[in-house]
């Protein structure tokens, strides 16, 4: 298949000021053409994603089986750049956070989360959200723009190469943002990070959370097979209109639908369904038996997130004999239920806490410009 000519986007991630094309995030098939544009041979490109994406290095001139002479081009050329970092914080279990600026004024948040056999990070897919959540810091800040794929995975090499040499196993999309909002640019991310050539992470090591974008979920089915977490957090429709307000366009019935449809495709067969604890909300026995009618015997399994806390944040986490309760109903039922922990809570770096910086928020309407706006 011959990959056409290079993309508007792909270009305004290059750097125009000084002409250069980062290369950072490209498709494989891109970079080949890249390197064919100057006089270069394909395998060219397996070599350059090695070095970006498995030895952590960003900086051509080290790229020692490189010819000097294509080294030299490439600088003149090309450039692999990640979003600038305005600032660390570090929690005391560990966690690490970090504020990448992505131009005029935005910054997105990405979080590290180690664990004893494992190392998460959580990125971001959008500076700010549409979605508009009602429990989350990052649908108040309203939204501003998609992120580019290299925004995207930049905020992997970034953090691959302040770990070094900790390696990232796991990467969540569950940062700033909806991510199948932004599929266009997301799923050459996913490609990547499943890349032999890149950084070859197995399909139940890439998690996408999303809040219910049916029509993106179906086609996901088709592309990428990664592992699936949904926003349910609550049980019946009028409840969820409310709390997680796409219900109103892609109601319970047909996103539970979409899952079972997109859980056939998987290795593993099962959904991962969130549902986070607001006290008084959606946290009693009773929305615990409709969670169960809903999920019985269908491949789920359920995580329930304490709710964190943020300025302006009128919720109020539900009690931990609640959430014990809520947990004993579903596991009774034969569902297979986990307490997510919250990690990173000092440095509001747990789930719904990543505000990053977002000005200028084009606050849109949701299925007008949100769904319209990246069309499949
Ligand atoms: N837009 C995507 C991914 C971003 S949020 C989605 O909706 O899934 C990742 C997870 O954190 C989601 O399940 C989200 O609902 C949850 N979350 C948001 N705000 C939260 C908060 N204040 N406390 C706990 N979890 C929250």
């Amino acid at each position: 298949m011959s990959a056409g000519p290079l993309t508007t986007p792909e270009r305004a991630t290059a750097g125009a000021a000084a002409g250069r094309m980062n290369l950072l995030g490209l498709p494989p098939e891109r970079l080949v053409q890249f390197l064919e544009g100057i006089g270069e041979k394909p395998y060219r490109a397996r070599q350059i994603m090695r070095w970006l994406y498995q030895r952590r290095v960003i900086d051509f001139a080290d790229m020692t089986d490189l010819s000097l002479k294509l080294r030299e081009r490439l600088v003149d050329v090309a450039e692999l750049r990640t979003p600038p970092v305005l600032s660390e914080e570090r929690s005391a279990d560990g966690t690490r956070k970090w504020l990448l600026d992505v131009g005029a004024g935005q910054a997105v948040e990405s979080v590290f989360i180690p664990e004893p056999n494992r190392g998460t990070l959580c990125i971001s897919s959008q500076a700010g959200c549409a979605l508009d959540c009602a429990f989350c810091a990052t649908g108040r800040q309203g939204f501003n723009r998609n992120l580019s794929s290299a925004e995207i995975l930049g905020q992997v090499v970034h953090a691959s190469r302040e770990l070094a040499p900790a390696e990232i196993t796991n990467i969540v999309f569950m940062g700033m943002g909806e991510p199948l909002a932004n599929y266009r640019n997301v799923v050459p991310v996913v490609k990547l990070l499943l890349d032999d050539h890149a950084y070859g992470l197995s399909r139940r090591r890439v998690t996408i959370s999303t809040a219910g974008l049916v029509p993106q979920i179906l086609k996901l089915a088709d592309e990428c097979n990664v592992a699936l977490a949904v926003s349910l957090h609550a049980p019946n429709d009028p409840l969820r209109d409310e709390l997680v307000p796409i219900n109103r366009i892609h109601p319970i019935d047909e996103l539970l639908e979409a899952c079972w449809r997109y859980a056939e495709c998987l290795a593993s067969r099962q959904i991962t369904f969130e549902y986070v604890m607001l006290d008084g909300v959606n946290d009693g026995v009773r929305e615990a038996r409709q969670l169960v009618s809903l999920l019985k015997n269908r491949p789920a399994k359920v995580n329930l997130i304490p709710f964190n806390a943020f300025p302006e944040s009128h919720f109020r986490c539900s009690t931990p004999e609640a959430v014990d309760r809520f947990w004993q109903t579903l596991r009774a039922a034969g569902i297979v239920a986990t307490i997510r922990r919250p990690r990173g809570d000092d440095i509001a770096a747990a789930c719904g806490q990543l505000a990053g910086r977002v000005h200028d928020r084009r606050r849109v309407k949701m299925g007008d410009k949100l769904i319209g706006a990246n069309r499949l």
